[in-house]
């Protein structure tokens, strides 16, 4: 058997100093659960331009097809803020989600108890919170054309174009209730089928991918305005949310919220199945590049450790591995263990990104 192989672009800012730490958790594996990653490297963002002129040379790109899994740090940066937009360091990781052709974005929101005192919300409502919101991520008003700005009479219109094909409804239902099956077995589908077409649509192809395909899992559906409110009354009600680009893209920042620290959250971009059955698959954390603290040893590695145990999950099929990982690190923040971004009680010192990597390292140890 061929070992799972895995494209590894750290990217810029404090993209290499998170991504070392996950190094270390594939060397872990390696030598303590005998899993061998065939792991390979690349340039994208500011410094692929940096060496090579574009945000993604076509070599990583076709590298990126294929792989089993791609695992990204973050790109970006002040230095590339006044580059031609066609190779701003934004524009590599567009082209891997376009050519990748990754339909479908999962944004977990988890709250680890020990950190249910950074919510904005009452701890006992986020306390064990853990809900995924499968965002439907190629297509939609973000895409739809007509679009642009036009002049009509003596005034101008700004005109944006929301369009769902059924087979990319389809396709992203699937994934939402495949995950469903690995979890707890709910599916809520959000969209204001009450005011748009495609929102009916929407509504009328999940039911029928469900009745068909999937009769086991529990379906339910909800207007997003509604699901919005829900999810800041009692986010614990859903297990598996899925959703339009738009509704996608303001419901899982909110829900990201629930949790405290964005360098708390991994995130999933998984495409059609590949030729092993496995998605085509793309993992980052949801933070950005961030130059304010990069090279200072300050980052949270965890968002891009826990989308390491996506990868794990999702990729590898290595369930109870990446249940593993995520327990390492809950045992990490529960002993008290805070780099910066995680500070707000009296007394507690900050651990580097370092540090923090070693320590899921030595929990993952003591979970033999
Ligand atoms: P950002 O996520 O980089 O940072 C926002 C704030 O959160 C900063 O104060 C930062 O220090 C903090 N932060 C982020 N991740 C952290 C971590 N792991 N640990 C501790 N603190 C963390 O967003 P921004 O400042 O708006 O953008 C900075 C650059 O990153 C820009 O060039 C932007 O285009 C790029 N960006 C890239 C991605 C990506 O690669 N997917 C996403 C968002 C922004």
């Amino acid at each position: 058997m061929t070992n799972p192989s895995l494209l590894i672009l750290a990217g810029d800012g404090i993209g290499p100093e998170v991504m070392a730490e996950v190094r270390k958790i594939i060397d872990w594996y390696g030598t303590k659960r005998n899993v061998t990653f065939d792991v390979s490297e690349g340039l994208v963002g500011g410094c692929a331009y940096d060496a090579h002129g574009t945000p993604l040379t076509d070599e990583t790109m076709a590298r990126a097809q294929e792989v089993d899994a791609v695992l990204l740090g973050a790109v970006g940066g002040p230095k590339y803020d006044n580059l031609d937009f066609s190779v701003k360091p934004e524009r590599g990781l567009l082209r891997l989600r376009k050519e990748m052709d990754l339909y479908a974005n999962l944004r977990p929101a988890q709250c680890f108890d020990a950190l249910a005192d950074f919510s904005s919300l009452k701890k006992d409502v986020v306390a064990g919170l853990d809900i995924m919101i499968v965002r439907e991520l190629t297509s939609g008003i973000y895409f739809g054309e007509p679009r642009g700005i036009f002049e009509e009479g003596n005034e101008r219109v700004g005109i944006n174009t929301q369009r769902y094909t059924e087979s990319e409804i389809e396709r992203v239902a699937r994934s939402a209730f495949e995950l469903a099956r690995r979890r707890n077995n709910r599916v809520c589908s959000m969209e204001k089928a009450n005011v748009m077409e495609s929102g009916l649509l929407w509504r009328e192809v999940v039911q029928k991918v469900h009745d068909e395909e999937y009769p086991d899992v529990e379906l339910s559906h909800m207007y997003a305005d509604a699901g919005a409110m829900q999810l800041c009354r009692w986010p614990k009600q859903f297990d598996v949310i899925v959703t339009d680009n738009l509704f996608g893209d303001l419901l899982s920042d909110a829900a990201a919220m629930l949790t405290g620290s964005l360098g708390m959250l991994p995130s999933a971009s998984l495409g059609a199945p590949m030729a092993n059955g496995r998605p085509k698959a793309l993992y980052e954390p949801v933070h950005g590049s961030a130059p304010d603290i990069a090279g200072q040893g300050k980052a949270n590695p965890i968002a891009c450790i826990l989308s390491f145990a996506m990868a794990l999950r999702y990729s590898f099929d290595m369930g109870s591995e990446a249940d593993r990982l995520e327990k390492a690190v809950e045992q990490v923040l529960a002993d008290g263990l805070r780099t910066a971004d995680l500070l707000g009680e009296d007394g507690v010192q900050p651990v580097s990104t370092s540090d923090m990597g070693d320590a899921v390292v030595a929990a993952l140890d003591a979970s033999l």
